[in-house]
């Protein structure tokens, strides 16, 4: 048995990392969301750090429970710090960087999260009866206050599955309920629900229309009046949109045309993510894309080479692909570009 370890604390701000609050209020007032991309292996940081850096955009590092299972939460941790020096190796002098626990479910875990260096993290009670989840959040927020860590709150739930965060139904969040929420817990961001859903199969095929031009499928439009509604409430505070990959159509079919099978993947279509993005959110979180990305490349590569197994050969094209929707998405999207102080 290893001999039990007194650990002391480590600060983010040790690390080089920054929390959410000054990056939201500017993303509010200007009018775009700060990319929060959900990251589990070293390609896809690279590949995040590099779009950052090259569009001089702020990011969020995001760890879900699934990563922490599959990397390991400290390693997570020692790579996001990594990632602050890669990108002043890069050039960038005043890298933005926020490492975000998503989607923690106890106080334990984000106390933990906090503690070794985590600079924001969500506290999400949206499964639990209301007033359970203003006592966790507040909670939460108690602690993390301390320490200048930032907390993100959610009301309201989200359908669909991605990494043990499944729901068979979304409930739009209740705009008359938001003010009461964040006064009593004080947390500093609130995740709303107002139609996205996570995972790459965000609609049934029910549930959309099809398009007459391009025969596809259309998803409902997001409730933009609850958004407006949750606006008119809490004026300029930071909102965020959790499942909006807009799953995009090529990626899928190239992962179809190399032995894949996705069938009738459906995201947010990117117009009304850039509509919210000038909005009150400013804060969008992208997952499945990154995913039907770098799988696009790996079985394209492997299809097309079949002798390759070197994994630097598939998994470098994997990492070209993510950087280049990390981009797509800072630019086309989410408006975060060129908002680095130099
Ligand atoms: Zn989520």
């Amino acid at each position: 048995m290893h001999k039990l370890i007194q650990k002391t604390m480590v600060s983010y701000k040790e690390l080089g990392l920054v929390n959410t609050r000054e990056m939201f209020a500017k993303a509010v007032n200007g009018g775009y969301a700060i990319p929060a991309f959900n990251f589990n292996n070293m390609e896809q940081l690279q590949a995040i750090v590099m779009a950052a850096v090259e569009t001089k955009s702020p990011v969020i590092l995001q760890v879900s429970k699934g990563a922490r299972n599959y990397a390991n939460q400290t390693l997570l941790r020692y790579m996001a710090e990594g990632a602050v020096g890669y990108a002043k190796e890069m050039g960038c002098e005043h890298p933005e960087i926020v490492l975000h626990l998503d989607h923690g479910d106890s106080f334990e875990l984000c106390k933990s999260c906090i503690d070794m260096g985590f600079s924001s993290v969500m506290i999400d009670g949206s499964a639990l009866p209301y007033e359970e989840n203003v006592a966790l959040t507040k909670k939460v927020v108690e602690y993390a206050h301390q320490y200048d860590v930032t907390v993100e709150g959610e009301l309201g739930v989200l359908a669909g599955v991605e990494d043990e965060v499944a729901a068979e139904e979304s409930h739009y969040t209740k705009p008359e309920e938001v003010v009461d929420f964040v006064t009593k817990t004080g947390c500093d961001s609130l995740a709303i629900s107002i139609g996205t859903s996570h995972g790459a199969f965000k609609f049934t095929p029910e549930q959309c229309t099809v398009d007459p031009e391009t025969g596809r499928l259309l998803p409902p439009p997001l409730a933009f009046d609850v958004l407006e509604g949750v606006e008119k409430q809490l004026p300029g505070f930071p909102i965020v949109l959790h499942g909006s990959s807009s799953v995009p159509q090529e990626e899928v079919d190239t992962i179809n045309a190399n032995g894949g099978c996705l069938k009738a993947a459906v995201g947010i279509p990117e117009e009304q993510l850039r509509k919210a993005a000038k909005s009150a959110v400013c804060k969008i979180n992208i997952d499945s894309d990154s995913r039907l990305a770098m799988t696009a490349a790996i079985r394209k590569t492997l299809a097309e080479k079949p002798a390759e197994f070197d994994p630097r050969k598939y998994l470098g094209p994997a990492r070209d692909n993510m950087k280049k929707l990390y981009i797509h998405k800072i630019v086309n999207v989410l408006g975060s570009d060129n908002k680095l102080i130099h």
